[in-house]
């Protein structure tokens, strides 16, 4: 088994990670920052989310684990004092795998170059000044003439993040299904868009043909300043990303604990 850790610098996740590694060295697991089996990452939602990207080559052949340093994220299971425990639940039990969808995304442009890129979260096309205006799409049945600020569309794990934040329901994610929203768009007499969040099924697609020359299309919160694209394809990848789980996860549960109540002992 190769382990390789991923983190951010706060002061307690450096201190995590030093524990982390002697763990490794007095097991004798195998570090390997290139190609590792498992990678742990430690500290919030954003640091997995990075090593998702890192990573996101051998996205097949990596299993991943999340230490949180900060307050409990959806991608990450461990507290940092459990360490320990979770060496060991590494090295004598069998993991659950649990696998969640990806998102595809495929932008072609006007010369007919096509870029592919993976979202664990979501991918959005904005426009910062001036609205967007772009066709939408479903099975190449035009859905829509949309205008406004931009669409969203996220993964199930990614529900609970930006898409969240635009009015998107919170999709449990062993669903296989991508969700799209509106941000901010227009509607009146002469401009109308569903004004609510659409949930495609897994074999459905979604095209955004933008008509407009220039435009920001978000990946995980990454920017990227596309020109003369001539449409967008979101569609669930053939890829997942896996988690070693180990016991209980509750999923709702830790909505409740994200969102609404800290408290422990109510009827979750
Ligand atoms: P960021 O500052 O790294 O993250 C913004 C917040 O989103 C952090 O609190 C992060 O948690 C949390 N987050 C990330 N993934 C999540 C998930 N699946 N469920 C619930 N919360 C999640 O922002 P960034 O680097 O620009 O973008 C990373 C992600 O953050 C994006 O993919 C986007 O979904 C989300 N984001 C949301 C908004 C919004 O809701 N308005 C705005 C910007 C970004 P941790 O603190 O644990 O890292």
């Amino acid at each position: 088994m190769k382990v390789a850790i991923a983190h951010n610098n706060n002061e307690e996740t450096l201190k995590v990670v030093a524990k982390l590694k002697e763990l490794l060295e007095e097991k004798n697991i195998i570090y390997d920052a290139k190609y590792p089996d498992i990678v742990i990452t430690v500290g919030g939602d954003g640091t997995l989310i990075n090593a998702f990207h890192r990573y996101v080559n051998q996205i097949d052949s990596i299993r991943f684990i999340g230490i949180h340093t900060g307050h409990l994220g959806f991608y990450t299971d461990w507290r940092s004092y459990d360490i320990d425990r979770m060496i060991d639940a590494l090295l004598l039990r069998k993991p659950e795998s649990a696998a969640y969808p990806l998102l595809d995304v495929s932008l072609i442009t006007e010369a007919g170059e096509k870029k592919h890129y993976l979202a664990l979260n979501e991918s959005a096309i904005k426009r910062i000044s001036h609205t967007l205006e772009a066709d939408v799409y479903i099975d190449d049945q035009l859905f829509e003439n949309f205008r406004g600020d931009g669409l969203c569309v996220s993964t199930p794990t990614g529900s609970t993040a930006y898409s969240k934040s635009l009015g998107g329901a919170v999709i449990h994610p062993k669903l296989k299904a991508l969700q799209m929203t509106e941000i901010a768009s227009i509607n009146n007499r002469v401009f109308r868009t569903l004004s609510a969040p659409i949930v495609i099924a897994p074999d459905q697609w979604i095209t955004v043909i933008p008509n407009a020359d220039h435009f920001v299309l978000t990946v995980d919160g990454e920017r990227k300043n596309v020109r003369n694209a001539k449409k967008l394809v979101f569609k669930i990848s053939k890829h997942s990303i896996q988690f070693d789980r180990f016991g209980h996860h509750h999923f709702w549960s830790r909505v409740k604990t994200a969102f609404i109540s800290d408290k422990q002992n109510d009827d979750f």
